[in-house]
């Protein structure tokens, strides 16, 4: 068969294919397999077994956990092969001891349900409302706080900003929007643009702040498009991620965290304090530094929010005290985070020394 000429049309289809062929070649090239952050979270972990296989750790008895678990590769890459300990792991991985039922271990334990103003959102403290954007989240840690969140009726989901924006809207002494969830950055980027081009309308709002632990667990999720969007918005935008431990932080999401104040964003970090995992002077020293050279400061050091299921994480006060008296003692003061403690029904979150 004689081949037809081509058309100028579909030889520069072939460029562009060819060219496209050979981007993602020299992409591949320095990182083979690179899926998007859809497919990543598509690709995770979903059971014990699979992942402490992957760890090269010996199987445990199944279980069924108190929820899902769900760990993407790119976090579970950062675990120590071999380490039944490893801090990373211990986040994550379900345990039969959150079936235990403790007094004060409870579904709320920071009264959520009695600051909710409308589908989805939250109005505990002056000035600021919190968006509970999505129920999803990359990453199902152990100790959520909101593990028994009534998501399905109760987050502001696509097309559902309604309620949300009628109130800050008519609400005059809101000036800064929280995105929570969930996670936020779980909803496309068109969706997030959505929104931030519903609240651009509102004169009253000075802020955007963004409460996400995708950039530390998914770090490709902080793509172009992202990067665009958080450009364009017309409000300062604080990102306050949720790192626990210094090998949270590898290159992948330090080159992240780049991008993000290439983009302008300032960067915080909150952290929890958990038993066994970051409860050593050692842990927080290393977190709060490697932080700093990712470009984050540290925000808030939380004690653990007491939900039913998390026991196992809790360090106590005087334990925690001593632990940021030497922090303050040991490094630059603009080092060390705040301990708090979130009480229900108080105006702020508690600090605790
Ligand atoms: C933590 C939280 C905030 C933010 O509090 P800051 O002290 O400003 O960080 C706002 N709203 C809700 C419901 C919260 O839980």
């Amino acid at each position: 068969m004689t081949p037809r000429p081509m058309a100028w049309g579909e030889i520069q289809f072939l460029i562009d294919e060819m060219m496209m062929q050979s981007d993602s070649l020299a992409r591949t090239a320095d990182l083979p397999k690179h899926p998007g952050w859809r497919e990543q979270i598509r690709q995770a972990f979903r059971d014990a077994g699979t992942l402490l296989e992957f760890l090269e750790l010996p199987a445990e008895p199944p279980d069924t956990p108190r929820f899902p678990m769900l760990v993407p590769r790119a976090f579970a890459q950062r675990m120590e092969k071999g380490n039944r300990d490893d801090p990373l792991l211990l986040q994550v991985l379900p345990d039969a001891r959150e079936r235990l039922v403790e007094t004060g271990f409870v579904a709320d334990p920071v009264g959520d349900q009695q600051a909710r103003v409308g589908r989805g959102l939250l109005h505990k403290y002056h000035g600021r409302v919190l968006l509970v954007s999505t129920g999803a989240c990359a990453v199902h840690c152990r100790y959520c706080f909101r593990q028994e969140f009534p998501y399905p009726d109760n987050h502001a989901g696509t097309g559902q900003w309604h309620d949300a924006v009628e109130y800050i809207a008519a609400t005059p002494d809101v000036d800064e929007v929280i995105l929570s969830g969930g996670d936020p950055l779980m909803l496309p980027t068109a969706r997030l643009q959505e929104l931030t081009d519903r609240l651009s309308g509102i004169e009253h709002l000075h802020r955007i702040r963004i409460h996400t632990r995708l950039p530390v667990v998914l770090p490709d999720r902080v793509d172009d498009e992202l990067v665009t969007w958080l450009e364009a918005l017309p409000w300062p935008a604080v990102m306050v991620i949720h790192a626990n431990h210094a090998h949270e932080l590898d290159g992948s999401v330090e080159q992240a965290m780049k991008r993000l104040r290439g983009a302008g964003v300032h960067l915080l970090n909150q952290a929890v304090l958990l038993r066994g995992i970051n409860d050593r002077f050692e842990s927080q020293r290393d977190l709060v530094r490697r932080g700093l050279d990712a470009g984050v400061m540290p925000y808030y050091l939380h004690l653990l929010d007491r939900v039913a299921g998390a026991s196992r994480y809790e360090v106590d006060e005087a334990a925690a005290t001593r632990l940021v008296e030497r922090m303050r003692r040991e490094l630059s003061g603009y080092l060390v985070p705040r301990l708090v403690r979130e009480i229900a029904g108080a105006p702020y979150k508690l600090p605790v020394l």
